[in-house]
């Protein structure tokens, strides 16, 4: 075996990736570690603690020759040539910059570990996002951590621009890998060995090189951008329902213009996810901190309309079904953030069940990944423990909420469906029987825009979907 990769962090970002370098570079032994015992041993298993189409085939073609996932950290950190961080990086929840600034715990605690266990150098990859500048504080907790003088540490950022739902192909052909670093002789070696990793099976012309600082703030931008045009075209959403228009027109209309594309243009209830809202804030908190007030507010505004989104959304549901969804059964297809992924973090269907919940609407949730555990965690509740208090603040009725298996019980008796995620499988359902089995008149409020209207009012329904005219 030629060289040894470690990657602290067996996370999204971590397996995901770490399986794809395994499976393109079989001479490389790639070991991923993590302290979480029970995600190791998923990983160690056919049943692999994050759902993400293809990735079982790439870990089991890898896992065993060249790839392994294991709890010792120490060992396997101590015997690599790289290490990649990819632990996370959430928002700080108090103290200074609580609410915005990146939590770096996880990192400081990971480059502490580094230090401690290695007894040869090492180039240290940073894969989770951080605020730009982060690799100089790393490189000071490294260097006045680790007591052999002969080792020497050289930092990269090396962000991770994969999507979930689509790792196993962003990775396979990703538009670009990027990757910073210091102008300095060993800087610029470290920068060789990591892209020649990459180039086993990424086209040389996709491997851009910078310095650190870029790196890092691209990333961040990167899903600032991203996040800005969801926000963008679901801000003309809201105007095309007051104006007439109709936003997959507009979208389709302004998507051919090439300088615009027609990429992220889908009006929708809103993004989700671990990254975006994240990552904007963090990028308002850095600028903040520079004393740049105003560009801290221009990014502010993505995630107030994001939020303004998910409630506009929630207001349609109410005041379609007569301003009154007290004890009314209401079915919600889709918890993950987006399809083909069981993640949940920031869904904005958190927020709309809640939203609805506090109306004292009756729930019934399905998702064809998403656990009923996670889904009853994610609500802040257990079952039917709605006299408890809740952690978010929005105040919660005495309500219910249940689970379904299947998406005809979730259905049935209930006065309407919310559509929260765009899982294909939502297309093809048999909204005839459906409807025959809901309360009338049945309501679909369309959060994703994926269904065919039309087809649904022939057959009854009473049809909202965002960015175009509600039925009379
Ligand atoms: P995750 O929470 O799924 O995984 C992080 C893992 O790191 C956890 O399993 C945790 O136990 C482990 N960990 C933390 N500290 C550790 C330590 N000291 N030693 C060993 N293991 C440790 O997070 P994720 O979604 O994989 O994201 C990781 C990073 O990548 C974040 O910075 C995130 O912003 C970034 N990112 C995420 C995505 C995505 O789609 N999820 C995409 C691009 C970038």
């Amino acid at each position: 075996m030629g060289l040894k990769i470690a990657c602290i962090g067996a996370g999204y970002v971590g397996g995901p990736t770490m399986a794809m370098i395994a499976l393109k570079c079989p001479e490389i032994e790639v070991v991923v570690v993590d302290i979480n015992e029970a995600r190791i041993a998923a990983w160690n298993t056919d049943k692999l603690p994050i759902y993400e189409p293809g990735l079982l085939e790439v870990v089991q073609t890898a896992r065993g020759r060249n790839l392994f996932f294991s709890t010792d950290v120490n060992k396997h950190v101590g015997e690599a040539d790289i290490v990649f961080v990819s632990v996370n990086t959430p928002t700080k929840t108090r103290g200074v910059g609580a609410g915005k600034a990146a939590d770096l715990t996880y990192w400081e605690g990971a480059a502490r570990v580094i230090a401690s266990v290695s007894t040869k150098s090492k180039i240290i990859v940073e894969k989770s996002t951080v605020p730009v500048k982060t690799a100089d504080a790393i490189e000071k907790v490294l260097r006045r951590n680790c007591t052999d003088p002969n080792v020497q540490f050289e930092i990269l950022s090396n962000p991770e621009f994969l999507a979930e739902g689509t790792a196993i192909e962003d990775l396979t052909m990703p538009d670009r890998v990027l990757i910073g670093g210091k102008d300095t002789e060993s800087g610029r070696a470290a920068i060789a060995t990591l892209a020649s990793v990459y180039e086993h099976w990424v086209p040389k012309d996709r491997i851009l090189c910078t310095n650190l600082w870029s790196a890092e703030l691209s990333k961040l931008t990167a899903n600032a951008m991203l996040a800005q045009r969801i926000s963008s075209v679901n801000s003309i959403s809201a105007l095309c329902e007051a104006t007439g228009a109709d936003v997959q027109q507009v979208s389709r209309a302004i998507g051919t213009d090439s300088r615009i594309g027609s990429k992220f243009l889908n009006a929708s209830v809103g993004f989700g996810g671990s990254c975006f809202q994240k990552d904007i804030l963090n990028l308002v908190y850095i600028c903040e901190t520079v004393g740049l007030a105003e560009v801290a507010n221009y990014w502010q505004q993505v995630i107030l309309m994001n939020d303004y989104q998910k409630q506009r959304f929630v207001e349609r549901v109410i005041s379609a079904m007569f301003n009154t969804i007290k004890q009314k059964k209401i079915a919600v297809y889709g918890f993950a953030f987006k399809k083909d992924t069981g993640d949940t973090r920031e869904t904005p269907a958190i927020d709309v069940c809640r939203g609805l919940m506090a109306d004292g609407a009756n729930l019934c949730v399905y998702d064809p990944q998403v656990e009923a555990s996670q889904i009853y965690q994610d609500l802040g509740t257990e079952k039917f423990e709605w006299d408890h208090p809740s952690p978010r603040s929005r105040p919660i009725a005495k309500s219910a909420i249940d689970i379904a298996m299947d998406p005809v019980s979730a259905a049935n008796g209930a006065h309407g469906i919310c559509i929260m995620t765009e899982w294909d499988e939502f297309k093809h359902y048999d909204y005839e029987a459906l409807y025959e089995s809901m309360v009338k008149p049945a309501f679909i409020f369309d959060g994703r825009n994926i269904l065919d209207h039309a087809k649904l009012r022939e057959i009854g329904f009473i049809v909202y979907a965002l960015g175009k005219p509600l039925d009379p």
